[in-house]
């Protein structure tokens, strides 16, 4: 793809990045000039939880055709919200302990302008109608049955989002009915997205089908705003995947971004967020939680509790999974 570059609209250059820490900032900033990095360039960027390329091709297509942030993500995250093999996300999601898949996504752009769904059934692509939320009405979140005929409103087609594979698998797990989270099931679980477009404007969505075989009802971080997803356009964005619950206490995705407008890179501040968690779990050996970040430069990071987590970073130079560092290395 042809690599584009565009200024920065602020005369500031990376001091207006990093916001509060201007010093830290302009010494940043010379270092780099000194290593004769570019600081004024910025190309398109996609990255996604999970070694999801379908996900991220699809998004950096629309940048590429210089599409906006937003519509990357939500074209990216779509992708596997109709991927039936995808057991964590969208149509073929597992189901609650009833038998019912209930769904939570969000979706933030560069103005800070953000919707959600909560337990949201039978639309297969609920981060399209967050999206919705967001553009056709004064609220941020709507949940379960609201939801639903919110959607069913703006013309989403209603379908049964149990496939006969998760089903089967359910009715197995039925048999003991014991809720235990699986760590990095499958591989691919919640989908969180962040992209930078050839503006430099950052948006973010995250979509899931939530913990499998949780309690009717139960809503866990992925679709709330500063706990699965954040995007703050002056400084970068954040998602993460794994014990919702865990992420919720810790308001972890804002934290995150938090503390790169504090100077932090996408990569440290990545791990002050899994330690956060760590710090306040006894038990975190039992749990899995993922991390993603990108700052306003496209400088990306990622940290996990348990090996086995990655990202798929699209850019205009290549297309890579990358295993994320994790705070329990084997
Ligand atoms: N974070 C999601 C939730 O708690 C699940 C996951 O990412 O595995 O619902």
């Amino acid at each position: 793809m042809e690599r584009r570059k565009f200024i920065k609209n602020s005369g500031l250059g990376s001091a207006a990045i990093l916001g509060g820490s201007l010093a830290a900032a302009c010494a940043e900033k010379d270092t780099a000039e000194k290593a004769g990095e570019n600081t004024e360039s910025i190309k398109p960027i996609v990255i996604a939880t999970w070694d999801v390329p379908n996900a991220t091709a699809s998004a950096f297509d629309v940048l590429t055709r210089e599409g906006n942030s937003l519509d990357a993500v939500e074209q990216g995250v779509m992708v596997e919200e109709a991927d039936v093999a995808n057991q964590s996300v969208g149509k073929g999601g597992r189901p609650d302990r009833d038998g019912n898949v209930t769904l939570d996504a969000c979706i933030m752009d560069k103005d800070s302008r953000c919707g959600a769904v909560v337990y949201l059934q039978n639309i297969v692509h609920a981060v399209s109608v967050a999206r919705k939320v967001m553009e056709e009405t004064p609220h941020v979140m709507l949940a379960g049955e609201g939801a639903r005929q919110f959607a069913v409103e703006m013309g989403f087609e209603e379908v049964d989002l149990l496939t006969e594979k998760s089903k089967q698998e359910w009715l197995e797990w039925k048999k003991t009915s014991q809720y235990e989270p699986v760590i990095n099931i499958e591989n691919h679980d919640t989908i969180g997205m962040l992209a930078i477009d050839s503006n430099g404007d950052i948006a973010g969505a995250c979509t899931t089908s939530g913990m499998a075989y949780k309690m009717a009802g139960r809503v866990g971080d992925s679709p709330i705003i500063g706990a699965g997803l954040f995007v703050d356009n002056e400084i970068g964005g954040a998602t993460a995947t794994g014990m919702g619950e865990e992420v919720v206490r810790t308001v972890g995705s804002f934290l995150i971004v938090e503390l790169m407008r504090q100077g932090k890179t996408p990569q440290q501040a990545c791990e002050e967020g899994v330690k956060r968690i760590i710090a306040k779990k006894e038990n975190y050996k039992d749990i899995q939680i993922g991390f993603i970040a990108i700052n306003k430069a496209g400088e990306t990071g990622a940290y996990c509790i348990h090996p086995g987590f990655s990202y798929r970073k699209y850019t205009g130079e290549g297309h890579e999974n990358i295993p994320a560092a994790s705070y329990i290395k084997s």
